[in-house]
């Protein structure tokens, strides 16, 4: 019998199957394997496997899973999705190798004053609010262009832009929605998609998917 596809194998299939009516390179997508909630014996399978980019929502639990694994892979590449508080700035330029949570003028200010603190510049995303939904954190759209001039004049090294569409929403016009707006503002990176709808994010420009559950499994309920 032939071995089944481990979940990682089978999303990289899915991406690079995407890939290919986009033409489309699955090189130039970056798989951000989400493992929030996750503990380590659940992540260390997929650095086994080669995985190296990896997704958390929150500083705390970040910092008390990654340091060890990164003594034993020291070539990961952590990535910030969740929003963040700006009393945890400085520990998230430390731990963090990009952020894809910039979304208020309150916030850019704490990342410039930790990254000049500390010396490192850490690559952002700035998270956009595509369905303009109330109780949604990201950066209305009329307020984008403000926001991401502030970030470069305060020396923040903008990578484009992250959006998570509303839920229960036909999720494709709003990753156009989002490819158009970093187009308009000169950006490259697109940090979209997530398990239900990673493969519409890659065609429709994607440069960085946010994956978990497809990798790792329904995650219980975070309070
Ligand atoms: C949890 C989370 C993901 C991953 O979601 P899945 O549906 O489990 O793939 C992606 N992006 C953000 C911002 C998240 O909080």
């Amino acid at each position: 019998m032939e071995k089944a596809d481990t979940p990682l194998e089978e999303v990289r299939g899915r991406i690079a199957r995407a890939c290919k009516p986009a033409r489309r390179e699955p090189e130039e997508i970056t798989l951000i394997a989400v493992s929030k909630t996750h503990p380590a014996e659940a992540i260390l399978p997929l650095l086994e496997q080669g995985q190296r980019v990896f997704g958390e929502n929150r500083v705390q639990e970040a910092q008390a899973k990654w340091p060890a694994l990164r003594t034993r892979f020291p070539d990961v590449e952590l990535h910030l999705i969740g929003q963040l508080q700006s009393n945890k700035a400085e520990d998230a330029v430390a731990l963090f190798d990009c952020i894809h949570a910039l979304d208020r003028p309150s916030l850019v200010k704490a990342l410039a004053s930790a990254m000049n603190k500390l010396g490192k510049r850490v690559p952002c995303f700035a998270q956009v609010n595509v369905g303009e939904e109330e109780q949604k954190g990201g950066c209305s759209i009329a307020d984008l262009s403000a926001l991401l001039a502030q970030s470069r004049e305060a020396g923040i090294p903008v990578a484009g832009l992250m959006c998570i569409p509303p839920a229960g929403m036909e999720p494709a016009p709003f990753f156009a929605l989002l490819a158009k707006l970093a187009a308009d503002n000169g950006l490259l990176g697109l940090s979209m998609g997530m398990s239900g709808d990673y493969e519409t994010a890659v065609m429709l420009g994607a440069t960085h998917v946010r994956v978990g559950t497809a990798l790792f499994g329904e995650r219980p309920a975070q309070t």
